[in-house]
């Protein structure tokens, strides 16, 4: 066999990786965006040209040259007779799959079903960009018409008129499932031999890695992960505290390699995030809620509370706070498109009556609303939950705002003495980027004008500290990959989405393989 890493290798984000058989058949692991590698060339108002968006790619050698992508955007072969039979889709976080809109739609996308619900609802609620497009219209050669019209003969433009021809997805579960709009195909129909998608516990629910039988032998790879609770007494503390399915969600990675040690696998792909960041703090999500409890037990004003959205876990440990604790998490419609889609996908994240009727939708200011964003809008006007500022205003002690920093304009809506003494919880990450930084210092200058007390970040000579008391890793730590490691004991170790892959070298020698391409 043999193990192509084509992006995501020594630096973090953008896996992209492909494993070829003996026979010339193929899958791809993950097809994400390299972002340090795009902000090299483009930025939020800089990007490549919708008509060429694959010629231009691969010009800055962005995309791999190979022949996995969609005939509508791209006429041209490349020497390489491999046949690719799916791509796996480890999770919903943007730099595993920011690019798949690229990928022919005839090649089978693999993932769970929370992870295509979160990818569903990421895309419904934004604008349409053809990067990360799952279905819709195809697009076509510029035609005569269009060509009369000043349009270059070598683009491709949208069609808009109805009998445009259809996107029409492969997409295949590990469970079975019909969804409107896709072709569904049976796991089992994927590849030659054995396969197994099994779920890890990481910052955006869904996440699984894969494990696969190629040339008869077990290869694994991890997606991200990191792991939950490791005593008796602390998964005790969580079922306690956060409840049963919170528990189990918070176990499945090491349900993932009791279940791949019994395989002893030949070969290992596995992240390391963390080897090269230099961490203080040790939080888990449990310490999220513990803390968040704190916090909203001590106010009696309104509280704002930001975290990313298709995390998920993290909106229902905001719920079980405001159920504790007597108020209403107020969501944007575009968040509550995700609790509707996860509902209509996977039922087992469907909320109780109880939890029910602590969600309330925030009725923003905004002219026009994106799709999926418009069906929570009117879902949640006719469910009686829709609220308009004024609501907020008149008690604010009985909400949480949920409202990140694109959000933050919709609190203009609210009285002056509302905000002044209100509460912002930090629960994202830190700034990564001189960009973020500008951000964040921009962020405060909000805070400090309506005299609102953060927490989780704080000002010291003009630049923003990250506290992070609301923040939880979502990557294993070194100790723990470390023992995970030693027990499972792979016969190979191909470390990705790592800076760092000598830590695996010191520990486990030549077992650790480090090549763009490995032949096994
Ligand atoms: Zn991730």
């Amino acid at each position: 066999m043999r193990i192509e890493i084509l992006d995501g290798h020594r630096n973090i984000g953008g896996n992209k990786i492909r494993v070829v058989d003996s026979e010339n058949d193929a899958f791809l692991l993950d097809f994400g965006l390299n972002f340090s590698r795009w902000g090299e060339f483009f930025e939020e108002f800089l990007n490549p040209r919708t008509g060429r968006i694959l010629q231009d790619l691969l010009k800055l050698n962005m995309v791999p040259r190979l022949n996995i992508y969609r005939e509508d955007l791209f006429d041209g072969r490349f020497e390489d007779p491999v046949n690719h039979s799916f791509l796996f889709l480890s999770h919903a976080h943007a730099d595993h799959t920011g690019m798949v809109g690229l990928i022919d739609e005839k090649i089978p996308l693999l993932m769970s079903k929370e992870t295509f619900a979160v990818m569903s609802a990421s895309v419904n609620t934004s604008n349409q960009s053809v990067l990360t497009q799952l279905s819709g219209k195809k697009r076509k050669k510029a035609s005569e018409k269009d060509v009369e019209n000043g349009i270059r003969p070598d683009l491709t433009v949208s069609v808009k008129s109805k009998n445009a021809e259809e996107l029409t997805r492969y997409i295949s579960f590990p469970e079975k499932t019909e969804l409107d709009g896709y072709r569904t195909v049976e796991m089992s129909a994927l590849w030659k031999d054995d396969l197994f998608v099994e779920p890890v516990y990481h910052s955006v629910i869904g996440a699984a890695g894969l494990v696969v039988k190629v040339d008869g032998f077990w290869l694994a790879y991890t997606g991200d992960f990191r792991t939950g609770p490791e005593t008796p007494e602390e998964e005790k503390y969580w079922l306690d505290t956060l409840g049963e399915k919170r528990l189990s969600l918070s176990l499945r990675t090491s349900r993932f390699f009791e279940r791949l040690k019994d395989k002893r696998p030949l070969v290992l792909i596995v992240e390391g995030t963390r080897l090269a960041r230099e961490e203080n703090v040790e939080n888990t999500e449990k310490d999220v809620f513990d803390n968040a409890m704190k916090v909203f037990k001590e106010t009696k004003k309104l509280i704002l509370v930001d975290f990313p959205i298709r995390h998920l876990e993290r909106l229902f440990t905001f719920l079980k706070v405001c159920l504790e604790n007597n108020r209403k998490l107020v969501l944007m419609p575009k968040d509550y498109a995700y609790l509707i889609e996860m509902e209509r996908v996977e039922p087992l994240w469907k909320l109780s009556e109880e939890e029910k009727s602590h969600i309330r939708v925030y009725h923003p200011g905004k002219l026009t609303y994106i799709n999926l964003e418009k069906e929570a809008l009117i879902r949640a006007k006719s469910e009686g939950i829709l609220i308009p500022p004024d609501e907020i205003n008149h008690s604010p002690d009985e909400y949480a705002l949920v409202s990140g920093y694109w959000d933050f304009p919709h609190i203009l809506d609210l009285d002056e003495k509302v905000l002044n003494g209100a509460v912002y919880i930090h629960s994202t990450s830190e700034a990564y980027t001189e960009e973020q930084e500008i951000d964040a210092r921009r962020f405060m200058n909000w805070l400090r004008y309506f005299n609102i007390k953060p927490f989780g970040l704080k000002e010291r000579n003009g630049s923003v500290i990250f506290t992070k008391e609301f923040h939880a890793s979502g990557h294993v730590s070194p100790k723990s990959l470390e023992a995970i490691l030693n027990d499972l004991k792979p016969d190979y170790i191909v470390p990705v989405h790592t800076l760092n892959p000598n830590w695996f070298v010191e520990r486990w020698k030549e077992r650790v393989l480090l090549d763009d391409v490995i032949v096994l």
